[in-house]
């Protein structure tokens, strides 16, 4: 953890939850089938991973996978007890021994949302070179500026970055994504080509993104993709339509919501608590349990 006075004090926050018996009533509501909880990560470190999974141990939950969950939600059949379900987003290249190791060694499942362009163009993720074109001067808009605006205005930053500066690749290789998906406990899903705002892109570009990512995936792996994470979070109902004709069965927002038995026909808006990784264990244990979202 990073020791910043946002952090301390999210941490005695934290803290006075748990202690509060917050954590304990959600576990109790996960015993009870009333809410599965739903947990994604980006880039966490092994340490981190690990002690995630420990705790959901201890906390005597079941880990299943994205088909798991997706036949759940589409019978009618009770939630099971004490579930959880993990995701990944992007692809990042540290995955494989921070996560897939750990899943493997635990026999959790995790679905990993792979990002097609930085893993076959061998560079960085965009909003790598945006934040270091940033830094140096090279472009006036941030990361966060540039996730707000029609696509074409953040390709062209892009572009301007790209055309000066070089980030080394971030994201698994195309060997590594065969290698990782050939573990009986690790399921690939798409997170599109190239990560852009899905709802600042034309119609067209949304098809692409969508249909073509679950081809190049496909005929890497040789599986079906069936799952999908919205870039950012950011979908509408356009977004829906084009991943139901493309031939996806489920689809994970970053809404910080319970995933309950009211909406459990929403399989194309999963919700999610993300874990972070640069803050203490104890805010993560309330992130995840979704408490820390709701205790206001
Ligand atoms: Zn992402």
């Amino acid at each position: 953890m990073e020791f910043t006075i946002r952090n301390i004090g999210a941490y005695f926050v934290s803290y006075l939850l748990i202690l509060s018996g917050k954590v304990r009533k959600i576990n109790n509501k996960a015993s009870n089938s009333e809410i599965i909880l739903s947990v994604y990560f980006h880039n966490p470190t092994r340490k981190l991973f690990e002690s995630t999974v420990k705790w959901f141990i201890k906390n005597k939950y079941k880990f299943i996978s994205v088909e798991d969950l997706n036949e759940i939600l589409k019978s009618e059949i009770e939630f099971p007890k004490s579930t959880v379900v993990f995701t990944v987003d992007d692809g990042w290249k540290d995955n494989k021994i921070n996560i897939v190791s750990i899943a493997n060694k635990y026999k959790v499942p995790v679905t990993i949302f792979a990002t097609t362009d930085p893993i076959e163009k061998e560079e960085g993720f965009w909003w790598s070179y945006i934040s270091k074109g940033k830094s140096i001067g090279l472009i006036k808009k941030t990361v966060n500026e540039l996730k707000i605006v029609p696509n074409s205005f953040r390709i062209k930053n892009l572009l301007q970055v790209k055309s000066t500066i070089k980030i080394d690749r971030e994201a698994l290789t195309i060997e590594e994504l065969k290698e990782i998906s050939s573990h009986n406990n690790i399921i690939i899903g798409s997170h599109t080509i190239s990560h852009p705002i899905l709802t600042k892109c034309s119609t067209r570009l949304v098809e692409y993104e969508l249909k073509e990512s679950k081809n190049i995936l496909e005929k890497w792996i040789n599986k079906p993709i069936k799952s999908f994470a919205y870039p950012n979070g950011e979908f509408k109902e356009r977004e829906i339509e084009i991943l139901k004709r493309n031939g996806y069965e489920i689809a994970f927002s970053t809404k910080q919501k319970y995933l309950t038995t009211d909406n459990r026909n929403q399989r194309f808006s999963i919700p999610r608590f993300d874990v972070l990784e640069n803050v203490s264990f104890t805010e993560n244990i309330c992130r995840m349990t979704g408490v820390w979202f709701y205790r206001k």
